[in-house]
């Protein structure tokens, strides 16, 4: 029970009641890269249903992920095959390579958008539904997005995002042959990503934040912070491998990993840059 990094599908029967107005399961978590599972939730949700008649609906979080699974994952089941799921939402800035600021979020029926939440305005002789709190808006982001679902295609799409996970995969395996570092996602099953925490935090001479400001000298931005309520008492870091993080700059990575921690363990280093942490 204290050793999950992510929702345990046996345990949501504590956590719903009359009151719960969805589940949300999210694909590749912010702090780690790795993905809930949506079937397993799902079929969780079925019992409780069987047990106690409360029919609970799944948004899907897939910022990341909905822009990765449909192209190299394709046999996992996480979208609308799942009955349960009625929205999904997927960043386009993120690995649908759109600029900042596009975001997606699709229902499964019109009905599953609650009504109160549209409003009908009459808008220079036309009627315009809108659901957001703001009404102009720039469309530059979504036009760059679409111009990227004609200009890669499928095929394009797909080549990017399987270069990507080998990348992150071969980040991981080499990360996994440093002793001193403990791999909590290695880049396999989940987004192209890698995370990982000290072996024996607690023994250590140094912390990933002294990693973290080693790192900074030769230009890398990779932040250290602790895993959200309940394993806060890990310390983590997590790359992301996106478009354009090639083979090439890994190794560089990598090598100015393996130099900063062989100065870290020669060198003692003050406990108090414990407080430092990396902000956006
Ligand atoms: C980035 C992210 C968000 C926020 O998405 P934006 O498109 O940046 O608003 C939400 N959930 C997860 C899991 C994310 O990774």
């Amino acid at each position: 029970m204290f050793d999950e990094l992510g929702m345990n599908p046996d345990q949501l029967k504590n956590y719903c009641d009359e009151n719960t107005i969805g589940v949300v399961a999210t694909l590749g978590s912010t702090f780690t890269g790795i993905y809930e599972s949506v079937q397993e939730i799902a079929n969780a949700l079925d019992v409780i249903e069987n047990e106690t008649g409360l029919d609970i609906p799944i948004h899907v979080d897939g910022a990341s992920r909905a822009f990765i699974a449909p192209f190299i994952q394709r046999k996992l089941k996480w979208d609308f095959c799942i009955q349960r799921v009625k929205s999904i939402n997927a960043s386009g800035h993120k690995f649908g390579m759109a600029p900042l600021g596009v975001g997606w979020i699709i229902w499964r029926t019109v009905a599953d958008l609650p009504q109160e939440l549209i409003f009908n305005v009459d808008y220079l002789g036309g009627q315009m539904p809108t659901f957001a709190l703001n009404f102009s808006r720039p469309a530059g982001q979504i036009i760059a997005q679409y111009y990227n679902f004609l200009r890669y295609g499928r095929e394009g799409y797909t080549a990017i995002q399987n270069d990507c996970a080998n990348t992150a995969q071969y980040l991981g395996s080499e990360l996994r042959k440093i002793d001193l570092l403990e791999m909590l996602y290695d880049g396999n099953g989940g987004i192209p990503a890698v995370c990982y925490s000290l072996k024996d935090e607690n023994k250590a001479e140094f912390s990933l934040y002294d990693l973290s400001d080693r790192l900074r000298m030769h230009g890398w931005q990779i932040a250290s912070y602790p895993l959200p309520s309940n394993r806060e008492n890990i310390t983590v870091q997590r790359i992301l491998i996106r478009h354009g993080v090639s083979h090439d700059m890994v190794s560089l990575l990598l090598r100015d990993i393996r130099k900063g921690l062989d100065y870290l363990k020669n060198n003692s280093v003050p406990k108090s840059s414990d407080n430092i942490s990396f902000h956006h």
